[in-house]
């Protein structure tokens, strides 16, 4: 028998907003190629990529099969993705700009990591993609403009050693594309509190609405995240669909990780287009403006930044209005560029408060006698009783402490507008540090 081979295919960008979804493609895939008798050596994976790209497609997610081949069928191989790539890929629509990567080699290098890690948290270009397959001998097609490419390479490199999650999607039969999806929501709901706290995103606790299945035309029946294979299996086999499966997939991932964010030492090196965290104290107080978002500014010795907090963020958008000058908080977002009306700004995820000023009620002194609140008499002139008549010249005003509504701690945005990449609350204490505990379960998927 010959040495087996590695191979690891990168795809991305392959769905439009019509329809179609790369991890489907991935899924579709899978099936085919057990039939060349590979082995497969991971999961697939689901890489998220930088959600604030300014040209990203739906979910800005990318996907990469590793596995174990039989030399001799390398070019079956290659031949059957390449084929049920184009067939899948929305090739014909603007902004669709599909990219597969074929990659032989066991070593992924410390280049093509950093260069996925690149992806996640900034904007990588297509001249350093090409070149990094240029010099590791990877192949790689594209459409369009083949900015898929980029996706399809990162997803390659980014191997899921330190923290990852799992999610396990069910894809719908082709004839129910574009209906509503029919899942019995009670065993949703059932699901999330069995598999408490190793599943998140289920459910939108603030309004009580499942969110495990998506809308729109794509053909994802719902997809479970959570800590393990083991769990998405389980919760699964508790869900109770009301039409047919088509296939499952159980993908690890970077969802829910944080992955995107990007710690920045200062406010005055913040990019446009990144995803970070940044301290800094509030230096104007949050205004309410039109159709309610919330927007205050933060400083630092290098920069001032706005910070903004949309309708959807839910309690994220109630704490930010809380919050008054000279408080000390670390946020979490998306930098856009500034524009002529507006500087730069941070699209707040979370927001971590860490220190919180005393808020001061100042008010005159009340009567020594009669207990009335005196009257001042002008600036260090005193005060004066309006009931006893007396004055006082040497009584000073009073302070008093409010209570603040908030209290320090980290406050996320609301389970429907967090972003695939963003870690929940639930996740906190969750976290792998390694891929150590990686095991493929047998079931992974189906067919
Ligand atoms: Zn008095």
């Amino acid at each position: 028998m010959t040495k087996q081979q590695t191979m690891h295919i990168g795809l991305d960008d392959t769905d439009s907003t019509k329809g179609g979804c790369t991890t489907y493609l991935a899924a579709v895939l899978i099936e085919k190629l057990l039939k060349f008798n590979v082995q497969f050596t991971d999961y697939p994976a689901l890489i998220r990529l930088n959600p604030n790209v300014p040209w990203k497609t739906r979910g800005n997610g990318a996907l990469c099969l590793r596995f174990t081949y039989p030399p001799e069928l390398e070019t079956q191989i290659k031949t059957t993705a390449l084929e049920l790539w184009e067939e899948h890929s929305a090739i014909k629509e603007k902004g669709t700009d599909p990219g597969i990567v074929f990659y032989k080699n066991n070593e992924i290098s410390h280049e093509l990591r950093t260069f996925a890690k690149k992806t996640i948290t900034t904007i990588a270009t297509l001249k350093e993609a090409t070149e990094i397959i240029k010099k590791l001998g990877a192949e790689a097609a594209g459409f369009n403009t083949c900015r898929g490419i980029i996706g399809a390479l990162a997803s390659i490199g980014e191997t899921l050693d330190a923290d990852y999650t799992y999610e396990l999607i069910a894809y719908r039969i082709p004839e129910n594309l574009g209906t509503k999806r029919r899942v019995n929501e009670a065993s949703i709901f059932e699901m999330d509190k069995l598999t408490f706290p190793y599943t998140f995103n289920n459910v939108d606790s603030e309004k009580n609405r499942i969110i495990i299945t998506p809308r729109g035309p794509d053909p994802i029946l719902f997809g479970i995240r959570g800590e393990s294979a083991e769990i998405v299996k389980k919760a699964y086999e508790i869900v109770k669909p009301l039409e047919p499966v088509e296939r499952f997939v159980i993908f690890r991932s970077n969802q829910g990780t944080d992955a995107h964010l990007k710690p920045a030492k200062s406010l005055g090196i913040l990019e446009p287009y990144s995803s970070v965290i940044a301290k800094g104290v509030v230096s104007k107080n949050p205004k309410l403006v039109p159709l309610r978002h919330v927007i205050f500014s933060i400083k630092d010795d290098t920069a001032e930044v706005d910070c903004a907090a949309y309708e959807p963020t839910g309690d994220l958008r109630k704490i930010a209005r809380e919050l008054l000058v000279g408080d000390c908080v670390e946020v979490y977002g998306a930098v856009q560029k500034p524009t002529a009306t507006k500087p730069l700004t941070i699209n707040l995820e979370k927001i971590n408060i860490l220190k919180l000023m005393t808020k001061k009620h100042i008010e005159n002194p009340l009567c020594p006698k009669c207990g009335k609140r005196l009257k001042s008499m002008g600036k260090n002139q005193g005060f004066r009783c309006e009931k006893c008549r007396d004055k006082y010249t040497d009584l000073k005003k009073a302070e008093t402490n409010v209570a603040r509504a908030i209290k320090q701690g980290l406050y996320v945005t609301s389970t429907r507008s967090q972003r695939h990449l963003t870690k929940p609350l639930r996740r906190y204490g969750q976290e792998k540090q390694d891929a150590t505990g990686c095991r493929m379960i047998g079931e992974w998927h189906f067919p």
